[in-house]
């Protein structure tokens, strides 16, 4: 086991990742920007080392500023996170050149995923459903590419093989807008990404998002942990997850984790890892992989037992999967609601300093947040400031769980998009279960102030 690792990241998700690390008697470092110099898990790391000035891309993204922490500490691994630089190829190929495990997947791996063509080749070639489109990239001619919408049917979306976090996709309705559409997202795409290549898939209309978690070793042994529901999303955000995912049934999840689990082997694919899928009229469609841990982990952590985090530094170091599929069980239901620091209507950020922080508690309840009364939010990062996670029996407990915690929340002197999740919590549709990701905005959209 390593003695030492590197935590590439801040917030939620470099404690979480400190505390695994101290569980496991491993020496964590914390890097921090100086807007993060006040962070207390930085205050209480055996090691701290500032890489840079407030803006990521000066720090959190400064790759030969982390690698140099990680010399200068003597730490063995590096754990990217979530975000900043977690599913860059050229920096996990550049910390195994300089002799330092990369907490994740190969750079390989991430590669093939990072680029959404190649993916989705890699995915059907395992077998794994994909919505129906271009097989790979768009042919430049008019005729092909009507030929292939016409087959697919329409509407359609066009999508950047580069693309991420929601951008560059362009819907299409019409046979008359197709070609126009194409080399608008390509030419977006070459300035955003720097790859003008696009693929055509068939636009689904009123999808749920559906991801399945996988943990796979060096040594071809993978397994699933079940899915999560991440349909309530705003602007491709998520804001609430829950698992298992409601009125699926289990026979479904388990022939589509299977499939993962396959795919896995066939790419020698190891960490942890999330397979995204729309899920439409009883079917599923992979969208995209990130080959990381995600926000959302510890949903599946509550439903399973198993410490998702702790488990990706042990097959890094090496070690085998602790556990078989036969061993996995799934039990009650979990729900997180992520807690932005952001005005619940407006959704305008809201950093500054808190004033007051009282974190809720309880049975089955779970927060992952770094702040405390007298943090200050600063204004450089991503709003989310933490995620409150419940766990009940059945789904009713861990809805009745979460009303209680998030009525005992307390966040003074920042806003916050609480009242926004305690509304949510008595939705009719949402407590119903099984909402489409199109439901949170239109629901937002008739929503009386
Ligand atoms: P990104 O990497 O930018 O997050 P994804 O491929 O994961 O891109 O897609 C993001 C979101 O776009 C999905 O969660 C879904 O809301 C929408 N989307 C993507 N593909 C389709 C599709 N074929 N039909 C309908 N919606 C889609």
């Amino acid at each position: 086991m390593f003695k030492k690792i590197l935590v590439a990241n801040r917030g939620e998700i470099a404690l979480r990742i400190q505390r695994a690390c101290q569980e496991l008697g491993i020496k964590a470092v914390m890097v921090y920007s100086e807007a993060d110099r006040e962070a207390k898990y930085v205050k209480l790391a055996e090691e701290a080392v500032c890489i840079g000035p407030a803006p990521s891309a000066l720090s959190y993204l400064n790759v030969p500023a982390i690698i140099s922490a990680a010399e200068v500490t003597d730490a063995e691994a590096i754990h990217p996170g979530y975000g900043f630089l977690s599913e860059n190829a050229d920096f996990a190929e550049r910390v195994e050149k300089s002799g330092f495990q990369f907490i994740g997947p190969t750079p390989e791996s991430i590669r093939i995923m990072g680029d959404k063509v190649s993916a989705k080749q890699a995915m059907i070639k395992a077998g794994v459903p994909c919505v129906p489109g271009s097989e790979g990239e768009l042919p430049g001619d008019p005729v092909q590419m009507r030929r292939i919408a016409r087959t697919v049917g329409y509407p359609v979306i066009i999508k950047a093989a580069g693309g991420g976090g929601g951008r560059g996709m362009r819907v299409v309705h019409t046979e008359a807008a197709l070609v126009n559409a194409v080399a608008t997202t390509k030419a977006e795409a070459q300035a955003a990404f720097g790859n003008p290549a696009a693929y055509l898939e068939k636009f689904l209309q009123n999808p749920r998002h559906i991801e399945i978690q996988i943990l796979a070793d060096k040594f071809k042994n993978a397994v699933y942990l079940g899915e999560r529901d991440c349909s309530m999303q705003r602007r491709h955000q998520k804001i609430i997850e829950e698992a298992p995912a409601p009125g699926i049934a289990r026979k479904l999840i388990e022939r589509v984790g299977e499939r993962c689990v396959a795919a896995c082997k066939k790419i020698a694919y190891r960490g942890a890892g999330t397979f995204e899928f729309l899920y439409q009229d009883g079917e599923f469609y992979f969208i995209e992989m990130n080959t990381r841990v995600q926000v959302e982990h510890p949903v599946t952590e509550m439903t399973t037992g198993i410490d998702i985090v702790r488990t990706q530094i042990m097959v890094a170091a090496g070690e085998k999967l602790p556990f078989t599929q036969r061993q996995i069980a799934m039990r009650g239901h979990a729900i997180e609601c992520r807690v932005n620091a952001e005005d619940p209507y407006s959704f305008v950020p809201s950093p500054g300093r808190i004033s007051l922080w009282h974190a809720p508690g309880g049975p089955g309840v779970r927060v992952d947040s770094h702040i405390y009364s007298n943090y200050f939010v600063p204004p450089n990062y991503d709003s989310m400031v933490g995620k409150i996670i419940v766990h009940g029996d059945t789904r009713e407990q861990a809805l009745a769980r979460m009303r209680t915690a998030l009525g005992e929340t307390v966040v003074e002197g920042i806003k916050t998009n609480i009242p926004l999740h305690r509304e949510l919590m008595v939705d009719a549709k949402f407590t119903a279960g099984g909402t489409n990701i199109h439901y949170l905005e239109a629901w937002l959209a008739q929503r009386p102030r």
